[in-house]
């Protein structure tokens, strides 16, 4: 039997959480690894998020010494569901289910996962400040080009790009951003006594808005912090310049005074810095995920709506199971081993992009977002969001 090759030359491109992970495995299984990322650090920005179980058990698969523990340190376990609407009444709250033995669903930093990946990386591999235009491949090797003019020649490229990605426009030239319909803020606050000891609120959609809080824990000076989101039902503009002027705001205070008092102030109390937004999109299943030499992961490959918070947990899968494709000892050639990823990926990355769409569509917005030209994007009209 044929083994997988070793000491392939890897070009990962995107810094995000998903290719932080496979970046890390590879460098531990003798490959040559150069992660390419458009900023000239990595961009830690963002929020709380939710990683749910199996995002945890993708970590410890991994099998990084001292890596698990960094991002169990970093966050704390989600204790409660608390689901009300916008009049502040309970409709129900659950304890979060957790058998003995398993690991938590984890309410964490965005910032403190990248952080821990990071800090197992050799950092040597890091090339910031690329920015891929494009890429081509031969049966011998593919070449990646970047903004600078610069270009790389390897076995393997492999796309972690996010969602607007560049990888992915070019290995899959159908893919197609939708818009589910919000504008979405979402920001992290102090806050020691509206959402506390691990839990989750949710204040179910009603008149063109939605909310969900989370308790994200102590900062570095020992006060609680609370992530917070906020989605406002709106079309899509369809110019470039009012999107971005529009995502420049803060929550209009119209908007705001939906949600029961309480919970506006905590949004309200947030520093303008510390709110990130964005018009919420997903992409439509792609049909692969593999052309060659060349491999999707994360938000590049399966971007999807937020209502199952399984966007960051399907990039670290795909990066683990990418990466038990191409160790030392796997069977099969270099082509074999993406197409295995790809057999063994697809069906699951389908499945999470349904449901959520699924969810997103149930408990989302009462009539479809435009589908119009403002709508569905082409790989053109999406370049230009960037
Ligand atoms: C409102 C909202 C809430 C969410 N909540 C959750 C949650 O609770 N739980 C959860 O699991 N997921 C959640 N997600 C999804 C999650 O944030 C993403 O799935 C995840 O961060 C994607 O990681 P990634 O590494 O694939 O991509 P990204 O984190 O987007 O990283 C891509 C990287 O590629 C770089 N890049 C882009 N283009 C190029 C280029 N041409 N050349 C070089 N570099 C490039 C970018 O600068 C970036 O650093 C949420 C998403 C949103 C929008």
């Amino acid at each position: 039997m044929s083994h997988a090759p070793s000491g392939l030359r890897i070009a990962v491109v995107g810094a995000g959480s998903s290719g932080l992970l496979l970046s890390l495995i590879l460098q531990r299984q003798g490959h040559r690894v150069s992660l390419f990322e458009r900023s000239g650090q990595l961009r830690t920005e963002g929020c709380g998020i939710l990683l749910v179980k199996s995002g945890v058990e993708a970590v410890a698969a991994a099998a990084i010494p001292g890596l698990l523990d960094d991002l169990l340190a970093g966050g704390h376990s989600v204790q409660r569901f608390v689901f009300r609407n916008l009049r502040g009444d309970l409709i129900e709250a659950s304890p979060a289910e957790r058998d003995d033995g398993d690991l938590p669903s984890l309410l964490i930093h965005r910032r403190a996962i990248l952080d821990a990946l990071w800090r197992h990386l050799d950092p040597a591999c890091f090339q910031g400040d690329r920015s891929l235009v494009s890429w081509n491949q031969s049966d011998d090797g593919v070449v990646a080009r970047f903004a600078d003019g610069q270009e790389w020649t390897g076995d393997l490229l492999v796309g972690a790009d996010g969602i607007f990605s560049r990888v992915a426009a070019l290995l899959a030239p159908g893919r197609r951003l939708q818009y589910l319909g919000d504008r979405v803020w979402r920001g992290v606050v102090t806050d020691e006594t509206f959402c506390t000891n691990g839990d989750f609120f949710v204040y179910a959609r009603g008149r063109g808005i939605y909310a969900n809080f989370f308790d994200l824990g102590p900062d570095g000076e020992g006060r609680g912090r609370t992530h917070w989101g906020f989605f406002q039902e709106e079309e899509l503009p369809g110019d470039r310049e009012t999107r971005q002027r529009l995502l420049e705001e803060g929550v209009p205070a119209a908007a705001l005074a939906k949600l029961p008092a309480d919970a506006a102030a905590v949004i309200a109390a947030t520093a303008p810095e510390a709110v990130v937004a964005n018009w919420s999109f997903d992409i439509d299943p792609l049909p692969t995920l593999v052309k060659g030499r060349v491999a999707l992961i994360g938000d590049a490959a399966h971007a999807m709506s937020s209502s199952q918070a399984r966007g960051m947990t399907a990039g670290l899968e795909d990066a683990v199971a990418l990466a038990a494709r191409l160790a030392p000892g796997a069977s099969g050639s270099l082509l074999v081993a993406l197409q295995g990823y790809q057999e063994e990926r697809l069906p699951v990355v389908h499945r999470y992009q349904e449901r959520s769409r699924q969810v997103s569509h149930r408990t989302g917005r009462k009539r479809p977002p435009n589908r119009g030209s403002a709508g569905v994007h082409s790989p053109e009209q999406q370049r230009k969001m960037l």
